[in-house]
């Protein structure tokens, strides 16, 4: 590119990184220094530092127009302002604003800056709750926007700093000149035409102009959509690369999915398979038998039967003479996935060089607890390849443990399964990287966890198997919906069934909270459960009087079983139908749901009983009620995303420019996948992306090094 081209070229982020803001007219040292203070000190600072809303001239509400008891936006002129202090000492500031139909008094307390700020005839944008004041309107406390004397339909708002003392109107000055002088040479774009067209997306010069200065409310929707297409296309490319990358570093097994093994499984079930089931299974075959290892993140409701898609792909490394593991968090959860797996199982037989060409099929159980003699046997019956499953805690991946030939390895897993473990895997593997499918009960919006986890593909089991009951829920904070609660425990297990009762969580320490799990058994043992068969569950115990208990309670020789949350997670007892939570809004939404799906396991009704104290002004927790108010984790997650904050997605404490700013993992479910199958198709015709050198580029001056390694670590 000859100079004089390169100078009239269209601009790039990078060039406009490259612009200080102090170029811009009215940008002196003194508003350098504020801007500075709110994280804008280049021009594309200035341009991604979007409107939070925009103001219609032609629309708003005129004050005429204003009703009492409603929340309004209206644009007026202030006329006078007053202040003075209350008899309290409260400080009040008053001002009486109006438009061509009509006038209003608001009214400041606590704000008496606001007398200096609201000078006579200035424009600005309110918005707050209207009143009645002496036969007038009112706001109280409305929130304030200069708008300084900006002309034209649509009137940008942008987030205001008070410290920093810069005002919505002047960023929209600055922003209006800065695409002003931007506009003989033009915004570069960078995302290929093509896909621009087939998304139905806006150029990018024309989506920064619309997004600032739209002349119709309709135009900034498509600008915002392109502009937040571009935020997530930049995350997708990161993740899309790397894991190529690593798929291009590994070779994988090629699985022989369709075998006789699998085949005598899924026949001898007593069920048959959902049809989501079948499809997650379809797609963690067709990850099988590539070459290339999979990395399969398996997300599904608690109950919707993970466990038979889990011992599918198992199965499958077992047919193709490789071995299996299943590793879980803890190892209470190991010693009950091997329960569960081993009468999955039973009588399963596979081929062998033997006398009648079968044996039985070996699962075994590795934990800590296994040692001496017995954990030397297990060890060498793995080295040589005897074992075909092997169950365990995540030691199992460290440490001395050999394989023969590990195939398949499913982690069970709240957290995350990261690049540590994830090489730990290599290094046991040898030459072909085994295949990993992560399984996960908390839900997470499918699209988010497609960002979430990083460089992971997505499964999802979205059907319940058929035959549940739907779980009543309902909470009881009067003493007299607690009476109920415990009446309601009394009753089932008068009528044969079981019943939970979750303690208290304490999340400072487990000490704390053990104690309080002890007290809560003696105290119901005595009181409102008196008579009844209890037993007490609790991390502190040694796993065999774990397994004492609930041995006892599975055989029905308990009726109530105390616990912390270690039942959280695996405890499948069908006969058990109510569950009490005490002081319910201690709890996370995600960790409620894994509670409560301990009931419901049957074709019985179950309750589960929120036990609840409201908070000062009677409101119960917002989570509590979310979890009154549906069974669908999806949803749950959903709100849970939502009562949280979404947050950054990215490891920096300090937002950085990487972060989504428009594009919301919650509601741009569809910009979401268009994007991630956008990065996939450029990054597999342009692996290094050298003929897209400005999007090369963009990621080069959008993510640090930082953000690169925590988006791939997921
Ligand atoms: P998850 O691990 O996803 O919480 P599980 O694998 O423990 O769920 O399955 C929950 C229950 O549903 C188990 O009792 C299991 O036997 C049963 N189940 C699984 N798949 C089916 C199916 N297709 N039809 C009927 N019941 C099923
Ligand atoms: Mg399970």
């Amino acid at each position: 590119m000859s100079e004089t081209a390169a100078v009239t070229a269209p601009l790039t982020l990078r060039d406009f990184a490259d612009i200080g803001v102090a170029t811009l007219k009215g940008v002196g040292p003194v508003k350098a220094k504020a801007l500075h203070s709110i994280g804008i000190d280049t021009v594309l600072d200035l341009l991604s530092t979007y409107p939070r809303r925009w103001v219609d001239r032609t629309n708003e509400a005129r004050v005429a127009d204003l009703r009492v008891g409603e929340e309004a936006l209206v644009l007026v002129t202030v006329r006078r302002v007053s202040s003075r202090r209350t008899r309290n000492r409260r400080s009040l500031v008053e001002a009486v604003v109006g438009d061509g139909t009509g006038r209003m008094q608001i009214t400041f307390f606590n704000q008496p800056w606001r007398e200096r700020q609201l000078t006579p005839d200035l424009n600005v944008a309110l918005f707050g709750k209207v009143d009645e004041f002496r036969g007038g309107l009112q706001m109280t406390n409305p929130i304030v926007d200069l708008i300084g004397d900006r002309t034209g339909r649509i009137v940008p708002i942008y987030p205001q700093s008070e410290k920093a003392q810069i005002n919505t109107w002047e960023i929209a000055a600055w922003v209006e000149e800065a695409l002003r002088r931007s506009a003989p040479r033009g915004i570069s774009d960078p995302v290929p035409a093509s896909i621009r067209e087939r998304h139905d997306l806006v150029g990018r010069g024309e989506a920064l102009h619309d997004i600032h200065l739209p002349d119709a409310m309709a135009v900034k929707h498509r600008a915002r959509r392109r502009l937040a297409f571009d935020e997530l296309l930049r995350v997708q490319l990161v993740l899309v690369r790397r894991k190529r990358e690593i798929e291009a570093n590994s070779v994988g097994i090629s699985h022989h999915v369709e075998g006789e093994l699998v085949r005598r499984f899924h026949t001898a079930l007593p069920y048959e398979l959902t049809g989501a089931q079948r499809r997650v299974i379809g797609e963690i075959a067709a990850d099988l038998v590539s070459t290339q290892p999979m990395h399969r993140l398996l997300q599904g409701d608690v109950g919707s039967g993970k466990t038979v898609v889990a011992l599918t792909a198992l199965l499958a490394a077992v047919q193709t003479g490789a071995q299996g593991a299943l590793m879980a968090p803890t190892e209470v959860l190991a010693e009950q996935h091997f329960a569960g797996v081993r009468a999955l199982v039973e009588g399963l037989r596979v081929p062998a060089d033997n006398l009648f060409g079968e044996r039985q099929l070996r699962v075994e159980l590795l934990t800590n607890r296994v040692t001496g003699a017995a954990r030397k046997e297990l060890l060498a019956d793995l080295a040589s390849g005897e074992i075909d499953i092997v169950i365990g805690t995540h030691a199992l991946i460290q440490g001395a443990v050999g394989f023969h030939r590990l195939g398949v390895v499913v982690v069970d897993e709240q957290h995350r399964f990261g690049v540590e473990q994830r090489a730990a895997l290599r290094d046991k593997a040898g030459a072909a990287v085994p295949d990993v499918l992560v399984m996960t009960a908390t839900p997470i919006p499918r699209t988010a966890a497609m960002t979430v986890y990083g460089d992971l593909d997505v499964s999802v089991l979205d059907e319940l198997p058929p035959g549940r009951t739907p779980i009543k829920t309902s909470i009881a904070s009067a003493p007299l919906e607690v009476e109920g609660a415990w009446a309601d425990v009394r009753e089932e297990v008068a009528a044969g069934r079981q019943a939970y009762v979750v303690c208290p969580l304490i999340e400072e320490s487990e000490k704390l909270e053990v104690a309080s799990a002890v007290e809560t058994y003696e105290e119901l043992q005595g009181g409102h459960l008196y008579g009844l068969r209890l037993g007490l569950l609790h991390g502190r115990m040694a796993s065999a009087d774990k397994d004492d208990v609930m041995g006892q309670f599975r055989r029905g020789e308990l009726d109530v079983l105390v616990a912390t949350t270690v039942i959280e997670v695996g405890v499948d007892v069908p006969n058990a139908t109510v569950m009490v939570i005490l002081d319910a809004e201690r709890f996370g939404i995600a960790q409620l749901h894994q509670l409560r799906g301990r009931v419901g396991r049957g074709a019985a009704e179950s309750r589960c009983w929120l036990l609840s104290t409201p908070d000062e002004d009677g409101t119960i927790s917002a989570r509590v009620e979310a979890i009154k108010s549906t069974t669908d984790g999806f949803e749950l997650a959903e709100i849970d995303l939502h009562l949280r904050g979404e947050g950054t997605i990215m490891n920096s404490a300090q937002k950085g420019r990487s972060d989504l700013r428009l594009a919301s993992l919650r509601h741009d479910e569809e910009l979401i996948r268009l994007a991630r199958e956008a990065a996939f198709e450029i990054v597999d015709a342009d692996p290094d992306l050298s003929g897209h050198p400005e999007l090369a580029d963009e990621l080069e001056l959008l993510f640090t090094e930082q953000d690169a390694e925590f988006l791939a670590s997921s």
